[in-house]
């Protein structure tokens, strides 16, 4: 065939546009992703997710562009001939069925029965569910649902399989158990899959690339790394993580840096911004120290403010240390384990490497 593991282009979106009664909420979409990948579309409310998703499984239809699948263009394919599994959020079980009954309807709707109790059997194992085959779905809980939901959508052997928020129904303990359940699940048979989350910690934990989406776009696709350590834009680096943020002016040079003036002094990034021009800095929390000298950091290759303590939280793991900060601001410094003798009100010393602060121009 035209595809192989790795393939780079496995499943490509070109050029997708959806319109909804005339307004426009997705356009020149481009996605593509490998086979065997596992990827989340992340992003807040409205920005495009569910739609993006529905697109390509063929239950909504774009208004233009183009989907190919593995060998096959499917954008003019109907939904149940594209060989594309979903999993929604409700799971959307058929309550007067058996759990193995659930799982026969994909194959029985298909018309593929041959050996079908075999093939029940085969994907309940996979999710542990072959004990429940002949129970009611409607006595089981949140988990085995979704367990249920999976293997139906993997006994008909899906080229792509997509799930819909499928953790927002459990709570948070079975939710990182199912994930860490699911993905081996899916890594272990090569699934290629899409998650929809607005979940940005569901999102790092079960992906190997995602897609940060806002207002119809994507900002960013990366691997979680990537996306946490260098943030494209200061939407990324909101919504994918916490960050200390101060915004200012740039005011000079050095180098390849920019000094950029805050409320809280002047800050050194290791990017270029134009002279004059507002600016956004941030560092990722854990990567903030707090230290005892108050010496000024010029050439030390650190930038160091003097923020005066809001509150300082003992998590166990971790304390994380609140600094006064302006409105759009925020200042925030993480420790790891218990750390005492931080008291509200007094100043401390913050401290991170010039090269671990982000920087990105705003519109002033
Ligand atoms: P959520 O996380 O809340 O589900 P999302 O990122 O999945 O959000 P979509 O549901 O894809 O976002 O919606 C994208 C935009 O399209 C929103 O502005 C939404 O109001 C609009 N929209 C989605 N479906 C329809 C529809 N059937 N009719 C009209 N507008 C719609």
């Amino acid at each position: 065939g035209a595809t192989s593991p790795g393939d780079a282009r496995y499943l490509e979106v070109s050029m997708v546009r959806k319109s909804f009664h005339g307004v426009t909420v997705m356009e020149g979409m481009n996605f593509h992703m490998a086979r065997g990948e596992l990827v989340s579309l992340l992003g807040p409310s409205g920005c495009g997710k569910t739609t993006l998703l529905r697109v390509i499984a063929g239950l909504m239809s774009a208004d233009s562009g183009d989907m190919v699948l593995g060998p096959r263009n499917i954008t003019r394919v109907p939904a149940h001939k594209r060989n594309i599994s979903v999993v929604f959020q409700n799971y959307a079980l058929f309550p007067h069925l058996t759990v193995a009954e659930n799982v026969a309807f994909g194959l029985k709707a298909r018309g593929d029965t041959a050996g079908m109790p075999t093939r029940v059997a085969e994907a309940l194992a996979l999710v542990r569910m072959n004990a429940f085959a002949d129970k009611a779905v409607t006595g089981l809980s949140g988990g085995q649902q979704q367990r249920v939901a999976v293997a139906r959508a993997l006994v008909v052997q899906p080229d792509l399989l997509l799930l819909d928020e499928p953790f927002s129904a459990l709570d948070r303990k079975l939710r990182e158990t199912m994930q860490v359940e699911l993905k081996s699940l899916l890594r272990d048979r090569g699934i290629t899959a899409i998650f929809v989350t607005h979940d940005q910690e569901e999102a790092l934990g079960v992906s190997d690339r995602i897609a940060v989406m806002n207002g119809g776009k994507i900002e960013q696709f990366a691997d979680p790394s990537t996306l946490y350590a260098r943030p494209k834009t200061p939407f990324v680096m909101d919504f994918v993580g916490l960050s200390l943020r101060l915004s200012g002016r740039v005011i000079e040079h050095r180098a390849a840096s920019s000094v950029i003036e805050t409320a809280q002094g002047q800050i050194v990034a290791p990017v270029e911004l134009p002279v004059g021009s507002m600016a956004v800095v941030g560092v990722r929390p854990e990567l903030v120290s707090a230290v005892a000298t108050s010496e000024d950091a010029a050439g030390t290759g650190r930038n160091r403010i003097q923020p005066v303590l809001e509150d300082a939280m003992v998590l166990g793991s971790k304390t994380i240390l609140h600094g006064r900060a302006g409105e759009g601001d925020r200042v925030i410094c993480e420790l790891s384990g218990i750390r005492s003798g931080f008291v509200r009100g007094q100043t401390v010393t913050l401290d991170w490497a010039v090269e671990d602060t982000l920087a990105y121009e705003v519109a002033g």
